[in-house]
């Protein structure tokens, strides 16, 4: 296995401390000492990711882990979810809005899996994807050569360059961002790649949020070594805003620390 040792993703710096409670086995997680912004310093590199830890597989593993231990609790946080697909007729927040966006338009989802999501985009878009995975890519790609888009096999950053400048009208970036140990020049390259009007969605789990707090290293959102970045409305909006993109929307209906997860929505800014 390959490690990638860095400073931190935010803004750079390589002053931190060492959260020891919030470390596992090899992985170090440490906190910016500018910032504040919480990562992994030692992240395995692309190679092992896409080999060793296949995110299908252990996500797979991990979730079937945290059921066998907590099976009262996902029990009652089963119906919960239940009852919120229901409400929001079986779709996605995310997709609700992607839906009344635009009426036809280049589509691309960062870190696709097999093209789960893009297999239930609205058929008005043409579907893209970009997935470090060599057999959930070619799965996806297989659906989005069909219906008139394409997806690359390789790094986000690499993908991304692929692509020409304001190609896409929606970036979807959802659960991806945690696992990217580059996030800082990803983002730029999303600026690049979205058209002057275009619209990406950031999706996260919420580090600053109340579950997080009551159960520690018990969160879900804590999946080592896949996530190497845990944010915090305060880092998001940093480094949205370091990498060029305007935000659109993060109030605070997006970021409640009652939800695991937060929602940013974000426009083309200057290059
Ligand atoms: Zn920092």
């Amino acid at each position: 296995m390959k490690y990638v040792s860095r400073s931190c993703p935010v803004c750079g710096s390589s002053a931190n401390i060492f959260l020891h409670l919030f470390s596992k086995d090899c992985w170090q997680t440490v906190k910016c000492q500018e910032c504040s912004m919480v990562y992994i310093q030692n992240p395995p590199d692309y190679d092992t990711l896409s080999k060793d830890y296949e995110w299908n597989t252990s996500s797979a593993n991990e979730r079937k882990r945290r059921r066998n231990n907590r099976k009262v609790y996902y029990f009652f946080s089963d119906k919960a979810r239940q009852i919120k697909r229901i409400l929001r007729r079986h779709r996605r927040k995310e997709m609700i809005s992607i839906d009344s966006l635009y009426n036809s338009g280049n589509f691309l989802d960062i870190g696709c899996g097999n093209g789960g999501t893009l297999k239930h985009i609205n058929k008005k878009y043409t579907p893209y994807g970009i997935e470090i995975s060599e057999s959930l890519s070619k799965e996806a790609n297989e659906y989005c050569i069909k219906n008139g888009g394409m997806v690359i096999c390789a790094d986000s950053y690499s993908g991304l360059q692929s692509f020409e400048s304001s190609f896409f009208d929606i970036v979807l970036l959802r659960s991806y961002l945690e696992h990217e140990y580059q996030p800082l020049p990803v983002l730029r390259e999303v600026n690049r790649v979205l058209k002057k009007d275009g619209i990406a969605i950031i999706k996260v789990p919420n580090f600053d949020c109340w579950n997080r707090r009551l159960r520690g290293l018990g969160w879900p959102g804590f999946r080592f070594p896949d996530h190497v970045n845990y944010f915090t409305p305060k880092t998001l909006k940093e480094i949205v805003e370091h990498s060029g993109l305007k935000i659109d929307n993060f109030s605070l209906m997006e970021h409640l620390p009652t939800s695991d997860n937060m929602w940013l929505y974000a426009k083309k800014g200057s290059e």
